[in-house]
């Protein structure tokens, strides 16, 4: 210890009835820094304490009215005042009692007459400790206010973890001692949510490693595609089909967490099973969007995009593309004497005809509107067109319908006109249309029940 105070020297509070006792300390102690202040009774002393305290207090024995000790009982018996360290001071006349001096609560005592590096000594000493002591109640204090934030955490995590809707976990990577590779996975946290998803209890779970069993079950892929979280970084998200109770779809986040990983898994089965209607009501609509409601065969905007689709494709490969426009005789004769009900059931029956009659999966038959349907045979030449014309008038001649009213025949018979084209930029699609309706139209005009090819 040295007599040099420190930077910071401290405040110190004289207590004498003859201050002139001690002027030459007090003068000393000016010089070398402290702060000195001087009161001649017990009472102004225990006044002043509470106006400003002090670091250190000397304080004489010998006063009348209180003497030090009762002053120093005073002092101590204050819960704000109490720490304040207080050194006696007695001159050589004093009968000094130091065992009293420290039942009362002093820290030391200074006896006249004193080496001015000896008082300094004292009082530093006392200083020190009451610097100690502060620094130490403040980390005490920064202690416990980090306790309290840790517990707020903590007990924040607990919650968030107990409540949560979703599946959390965190485990440890657990490492094979020679090769450092990835064994398993331990756990050290998981939520109840999780505990359910793996059917056990949190008890049978934390610390013990049955991760590596649980997901092989759902993937075996998945255990090296978490490996890979922990060993590059890159989290993983990922949805996983488990049949369980009531859920079945599940999607989960797992991203490192030192060296393991945390997971939330939530349960996404009614969102899954949505999106799978969702799927399937799309198919039957665009099924339906592609239909004739009458002879549930294809309809024209099913006929429009095959034509084209088609086209484009036999344009490629310079393929011939042969249509036939088709259209029931009279069949305003048919609808009249029979009826709408048994028109739209002759309608139904000639659509079944035309599909039977046409069986390659690559040729169309739509309805076209009304009593006409068109057929489109892609990589059919004129050759081809007509044998399926002929092969159609055979299949409703035999169908047998009867159609009393119309003038060519006893029975239901149609006119077909035929285009055959190979498509090329100078024609289009619609060229194959305009070309049928033209040679339809003919096989009307030439009397109908037959078909009629268009002439280039
Ligand atoms: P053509 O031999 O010249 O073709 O004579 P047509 O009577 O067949 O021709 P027209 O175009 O004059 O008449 C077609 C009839 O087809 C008119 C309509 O009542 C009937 N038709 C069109 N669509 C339907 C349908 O969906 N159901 C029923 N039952 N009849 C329909
Ligand atoms: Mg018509
Ligand atoms: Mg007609």
């Amino acid at each position: 210890m040295t007599t040099e105070p420190q930077t910071s020297q401290g405040n110190i509070l004289l207590i004498d009835d003859l201050p002139e006792n001690l002027q030459l300390l007090s003068e000393l102690l000016i010089q070398l820094g402290y702060t000195i202040r001087s009161v001649t009774s017990g009472r102004m002393a225990l006044k002043t304490l509470k106006v400003k305290r002090p670091d250190l207090i000397l304080l004489d024995i010998k006063m009348p009215e209180m003497d030090g000790y009762e002053v120093c009982s005073a002092i101590k018996a204050d819960d704000n005042l109490r720490d304040i360290p207080i050194i006696f001071i007695s001159a050589l006349d004093d009968t000094f009692d130091k065992v009293k001096a420290f039942a009362c609560g002093g820290v030391d005592y200074i006896t006249k007459p004193f080496h001015i590096e000896e008082v300094v000594a004292r009082l530093e000493n006392q200083l020190t400790i009451q610097r100690q002591k502060t620094v130490l109640q403040q980390e005490v204090r920064k202690r416990q206010e980090a306790e309290e934030v840790l517990y707020q955490s903590r007990a924040l995590l607990s919650s968030v973890l107990n409540t949560a809707l979703d599946g959390i976990a965190a485990m440890q990577a657990i490492r094979n001692p020679q090769s450092g590779e990835i064994d398993d996975f331990m756990c050290l946290v998981v939520n109840p949510v999780i505990a359910k998803v793996f059917k056990q209890t949190r008890e049978e779970l934390i610390g013990k490693l049955v991760f590596k069993k649980f997901i092989y079950r759902i993937n075996p892929d998945f255990f090296e595609r978490i490996v890979n979280v922990v060993e590059s970084g890159e989290p993983l998200e990922a949805d996983f089909y488990y049949p369980l109770d009531e859920a079945s779809w599940f999607h989960f986040v797992a991203v490192k967490l030192g060296d393991g990983f945390a997971i939330t898994v939530r349960d996404i089965t009614s969102r899954k099973n949505m999106e799978l209607e969702l799927h399937q009501v799309n198919l039957e609509l665009q099924l339906l969007a592609h239909m004739d409601g009458l002879t549930k065969i294809a309809n024209r905007r099913s006929f429009d995009e095959f034509l084209n689709r088609e086209w484009r494709r036999l344009y490629r490969s310079s393929q011939p593309l042969s249509l036939l426009l088709l259209d029931v005789d009279h069949f305003k004769l048919y609808n009249d004497f029979y009826g709408h009900q048994q028109g739209d059931d002759c309608l139904i029956q000639i659509a079944q005809i035309l599909q039977n009659t046409v069986s390659r999966p690559v040729d169309l038959v739509a309805r076209y509107g009304g009593e006409e349907f068109v057929i489109v045979l892609p990589e059919t030449g004129q050759d081809g067109a007509v044998t399926i014309a002929i092969a159609i008038r055979n299949a409703i001649r035999a169908a047998a319908i009867a159609h009393e009213k119309s003038s060519v025949s006893m029975l239901v018979t149609v006119s077909i006109g035929i285009s055959c084209l190979t498509p090329m930029s100078e024609f289009s699609p619609e060229n194959l249309i305009d070309q049928a309706d033209k040679a339809l139209y003919q096989a009307k005009q030439q009397g109908r029940d037959q078909y009629q090819l268009s002439v280039h």
